[in-house]
């Protein structure tokens, strides 16, 4: 089955890491839409003449290798599969596999801990979102999370023939056909308002042809009507997969308006000196802390570090050995430790599509909780 990739997931990889500060972790993110075949094994090489030196650490990547190659030959690829991620640990017996419905990157990547930058990325990019397709008696219902539609819910009511018996007059029927629309908008709004619920859905799109979505639209409570991000006409029978794909495109749109006024709010604080911060150290600072309500990461970025495992102490710059406890550091991208403190704590991440203002502000940045 397709993953229905969601923070809690990567929260739980997030905690864990080596704490001797060993390079025991493989992280393998494949493409499938367009699949490099020599991937695995060039990268397998490079790591495996950099391991040389170390018995311990390379016996360690070939037995981990091996496990996700053993798995990548027994399974076959999922319908809808468009990425995969793997991460092995031979020393920790660890081994985790998530078959995406979205598209990823080839990566090998070996570390102290799992890699999980490309995972965070796709839980902001694919917040899960609700579709409703209706017109006055029929209707679909939609959850699409991490690309993919993981609900679906149809129902119809018989208007019509419901009363059309006997020889009422023209004005009675109508008042009758009005009731039974009323009531099955009811319906439809009880069904939203449980699925879309747990479900965690972000945002709502109303469909269909007709005025029965502006009808829905106008029945919703506030908590649901502040998330309908678009009412978009639609024929009911339309293909199912051009409502999908075109309900992804508004979708995605609204998430990077979305990005682009907290930008602008992050902007604004850090201007009037109020709930912001910036810069490397003091975003880390207040990630670590539990302050930070919403972290800004410029996508491609990445700093060049240090992490002591053992103290989980980390900075910029080159560091041999930790200037606390002595113990050897780990070479590493202080953007994915920022990411993992953050998931850690509970902190949303906003991936921002290569933003010059955030650049400037040191590449990261977070809209605070509170101060201290
Ligand atoms: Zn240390």
């Amino acid at each position: 089955m397709l993953t229905d990739l969601n923070n809690t997931d990567i929260k739980e990889l997030s905690e864990i890491y080596d704490h001797e500060n060993k390079d025991s972790f493989i992280s393998l993110y494949l493409d499938m839409d367009s699949p490099d075949s020599k991937f695995v094994g060039r990268r397998k090489n490079i790591c495996k003449s950099v391991l040389k030196g170390n018995k311990e650490l390379s016996e360690n990547f070939e037995k981990s290798i091996q496990m996700a190659e053993e798995y990548l030959n027994e399974s076959d690829r999922e319908k809808g599969q468009r990425g995969l991620a793997i991460f092995t640990s031979n020393i920790h017996d660890f081994l985790k596999v998530y078959q995406l419905g979205m598209p990823v990157e080839n990566l090998l990547i070996v570390d102290t801990s799992p890699y999980i930058k490309p995972l965070a990325r796709l839980v902001d990019e694919y917040e899960s979102f609700g579709l409703v397709l209706l017109d006055s008696h029929r209707v679909k219902i939609y959850v699409v999370s991490s690309g993919k539609v993981g609900y679906q819910k149809k129902k119809a009511i018989d208007i019509i023939n419901k009363h059309k018996k006997g020889g009422m007059s023209q004005a009675r029927f109508q008042r009758l056909r009005k009731g039974a629309i009323d009531h099955f908008l009811k319906d439809i709004l009880d069904d939203v308002e449980k699925l879309f619920l747990k479900k965690e859905v972000v945002r709502i799109i109303i469909a269909g042809s007709g005025n029965a979505k502006t009808m829905f639209n106008n029945i919703l409570p506030p908590h649901i009507k502040s998330k309908v991000i678009d009412i978009i006409d639609m024929d009911f029978d339309e293909a199912q997969g051009r409502l999908i794909s075109k309900a992804k495109e508004i979708a995605l749109e609204d998430e990077k308006e979305t990005s682009e006024q907290n930008m602008s709010r992050l902007t604004g604080e850090i201007l009037k000196n109020g709930l912001a911060v910036h810069g490397l150290k003091d975003t880390m600072d207040a990630v670590k802390n539990g302050q930070v309500d919403l972290l800004f990461i410029n996508k491609g970025y990445q700093i060049k570090g240090w992490i002591c495992e053992k103290c989980q102490i980390v900075d910029s710059g080159v560091k041999d050995k930790c200037p606390y406890c002595g113990s050897k550091t780990s070479e590493i991208d202080v953007i994915e430790e920022i990411i993992e403190f953050a998931q850690r704590t509970g902190t949303t991440i906003e991936f921002v599509e290569d933003d010059l203002r955030l650049a400037k502000l040191g590449g990261v940045g977070g809209l605070l909780r509170f101060k201290t």
